[in-house]
């Protein structure tokens, strides 16, 4: 199945072509008709499902016809950040190269006044965060009367961020007669109501999950101590023990100790950046960037500063806090593992809250995830009876497969954390004391096999003939 039946224009056939898409995604083909039929669509879907082509492709098509006047905006996309609000920019960018079509971006953190002269000229479509948009409108600056098209992306996110008293009042602030496209990856009560109030008629498309990761992403969880400065020490021995260490993502729940763990990193040595919404946004695009050209190896972030980015293919997540809503998990460590590679997910679960929060989890994605069997850095200890007191659904058969995949030989672990070994730009180690440590799962040798075993199950047995 091609692009060719959707009703798209050429022109938007031709630059999918040249994005190098051969078929539309779910999202793509079952919402491009009834949005170029100019229908409300109701999209539940998540990042990773192709849903913003599938709305920036019709619209591409549909804005074809007609010019913009000043302050008055043709289309409305809001974005719950700054960075999907640039992601859906360079969407517009990359797809409509031949459009000739202004698009302005209005989120904050970046000058009013650059924002308004692009306003002045006349914009075909404005991409904006709630806030900032608001703010304009306040100024004067800006009439959304002549708005045709409104998209409310990352909808539950906008929940969660406390935006949606803004989405009600824009809702109310553009025509009637508009045509909306509401996209949201859940449905709670909350945005059920908003849907009811804003959209007319809706056609509900709902995709599956993105192909799940799981499979190929090898999941540990690790017990740490309750306070920060316990819970950074096991964080750092995870990381420097990690194996096939290519570039990571720490997750945390709360952007201030992002804040925290970043500063605390860098000063161990690390090679880190941090994405969080108290930065200003030249420092965010700046630090994703960075993370993104591979010239620093760790970025600490929040969920609500990482949703949604195109971050391209990772070797390790860490939860440096277990995330309170289940789904969340399954966004963090979707990160990794992508398009059939390995990768590893670990989360440190510190308390019998955080036990709660795994068992969520873990009746979410409907799979026990193993527990490591040691820190890295700390005497080899079963522990076995913390582990039944705050996990009852402990996987044994998890947990030796993971004891394979994790247990390299003292030698080798020796030798890829003495200092002067550490490749330019990679996570440093600091010290080299035995360790053992999650990896992806990988090629084993002979060693790594029998080397968790005890000694004496490893002495030849003579065997009669
Ligand atoms: P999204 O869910 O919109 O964040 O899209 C996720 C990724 O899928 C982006 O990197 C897109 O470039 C890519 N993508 C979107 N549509 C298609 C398609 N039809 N075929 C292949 N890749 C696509």
């Amino acid at each position: 199945m091609s692009f060719s039946h959707l009703g798209l224009s050429e022109k938007v056939i031709a630059a999918v072509a040249a994005a190098g898409y051969k078929a539309p995604t779910p999202i793509q083909d079952q919402a491009i008709p009834h949005v170029l039929a100019r229908r409300d669509v109701l999209g539940i879907a998540q990042t990773g499902t192709g849903k913003t082509a599938a709305f920036t492709l019709p619209m591409l098509t549909m804005l074809e016809k007609g010019r913009a006047r000043a302050r008055m905006p043709r289309t409305l996309i809001l974005e719950p950040t700054r960075e999907l609000a640039a992601q859906v920019e360079e969407s517009f960018v990359r797809y409509g190269a031949k459009h000739k079509l202004n698009v302005a971006l209005i989120i904050g953190g970046v000058s009013f006044d650059e924002q308004d002269a692009k306003l002045t000229r006349g914009v075909d479509v404005l991409i904006a965060t709630p806030g900032r948009l608001l703010d304009h409108f306040e100024r004067g600056r800006l009439l959304l009367t002549g708005v045709e098209l409104l998209v409310i992306d990352e909808a539950d996110r906008m929940l969660d961020m406390g935006f949606i008293p803004d989405i009600e009042r824009i809702c109310k602030l553009v025509p009637f007669t508009r045509q909306t496209l509401f996209f949201t990856a859940t449905m709670p009560t909350e945005i059920r109501r908003i849907t009811e109030q804003f959209l007319h008629n809706p056609v509900r498309v709902e995709v599956a999950k993105p192909a799940t990761t799981l499979a190929t992403t090898t999941q540990f969880l690790v017990k740490s101590g309750r306070e920060p400065h316990e819970k950074r020490d096991v964080l750092r021995r995870l990381i420097r023990d990690a194996e096939g260490m290519k570039n990571a993502i720490i997750f945390c729940n709360r952007k201030r100790d992002v804040a925290t763990l970043f500063r605390s990193l860098l000063r161990h040595g690390f090679s880190v950046q941090a994405l969080h919404g108290d930065m200003d946004q030249s420092a965010r695009t700046a630090a994703l960037d960075q993370f993104r050209k591979g010239e620093v190896t760790l970025l600490v972030a929040s969920d609500v500063a990482a949703r949604g980015l195109d971050i391209p293919e990772m070797s390790h997540v860490y939860n440096f806090d277990v995330p309170i809503h289940p789904d969340d998990y399954v966004h963090r460590i979707g990160r990794t593992g992508r398009a059939g590679r390995s990768g590893a997910a670990i989360t440190m679960v510190a308390g019998s809250n955080d036990a709660k929060a795994v068992a969520a989890i873990e009746k979410l994605i409907g799979q026990p995830i193993p527990w490591m069997d040691q820190v890295p850095g700390e005497p080899a200890a079963p522990r076995e009876d913390e582990r039944r007191a705050s996990r009852p659904s402990h996987n044994p058969k998890a947990r030796s497969s993971h004891r394979h995949q994790s247990h390299r030989s003292e030698s080798h672990r020796r030798d890829s954390h003495r200092p002067d070994s550490h490749r330019p730009g990679t996570a440093r180690a600091e010290d080299s004391r035995p360790r053992r440590a999650p990896q992806p799962p990988r090629e084993r040798s002979d060693e790594s096999e029998t080397s968790h075993l005890p000694a004496f199950l490893l002495r030849p047995v003579p065997v009669k003939a």
